[in-house]
């Protein structure tokens, strides 16, 4: 590559959507008003990190629980040396493709989506690779939770944007992973920000993310707090 050619190589922007989530987003009908829960699925509706060791453990690695990482801490079994950067990614992709639909539901979730879905718009928005959507889409289904689900790239900030665009109501953000809170803060501090890690071995890992309001620990709790906090508005 040229130093011409690498200059112009066009850097994602963070606040820009992602041409394929527009696709998604343009399908969507949502209802102008009605309050919107937006709900991350990966250690959210399903347990990542149970249906990633069963892999790893198949592939005679494992994951060491140093830090909330996936990066360093998947490791050979014979020689506990951490699978290199560039084997990460690929390794992650087979994962997705294998085992998103066989991914264990997070107890309480379907429940508590059921119970908010009466008054609230349900939308799960996952980072999950394209290749593996219709396998979530399945397994949301399959486990109670047929909401409609966008497949996201990158920071969540913009998709939030695009949907609180058509409701104009209240809305609250739930996931596990504090940048996807920060860029959702930067971009839409008025949505209510859930910080929820079902896993309870990587929540023991990770304190409160620093963009979220309240850090929940159980559905039921999360339930609570969204029902109060939406009686409120
Ligand atoms: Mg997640």
């Amino acid at each position: 590559m040229t130093f011409q050619q690498l200059m112009s190589t066009k850097i994602p922007d963070p606040t820009e959507l992602p041409a394929p989530v527009a696709e998604q987003l343009a399908t969507l009908t949502l209802t102008h008003g009605k309050p919107l829960v937006i709900v991350d699925a990966d250690e959210v509706l399903f347990y990542f990190m149970r249906g990633l060791e069963r892999f790893l453990e198949s592939r005679d690695l494992y994951f060491d629980w140093a830090s909330y990482a996936l990066h360093g801490n998947i490791r050979q079994r014979r020689d506990d040396a951490p699978v290199a950067a560039e084997i990460l990614h690929p390794l992650l992709q087979r994962f997705f493709a294998e085992a998103t639909e066989e991914l264990e539901p997070v107890d309480g979730a379907a429940q508590a989506l059921a119970e908010l879905s009466r008054s609230s718009q349900v939308v799960v928005l996952s980072n999950v690779p394209m290749p593996a959507r219709n396998a979530r889409i399945r397994a949301l289904a399959r486990h109670g939770m047929a909401f409609p689900l966008i497949a996201n790239t990158g920071p969540k900030g913009p998709a939030v944007v695009a949907m609180l665009k058509q409701t104009k109501g209240s809305a609250v953000f739930i996931d596990d992973i504090p940048h996807n809170h920060k860029s959702v803060a930067e971009m839409a501090p008025a949505v209510h920000r859930l910080h929820y890690i079902a896993d309870t071995r990587l929540a023991a890992l990770l304190g409160p993310a620093p963009d979220c309001h309240h850090r929940a620990d159980t559905w039921p709790d999360m339930l609570t707090h969204i029902q109060t906090l939406l009686a409120q508005t």
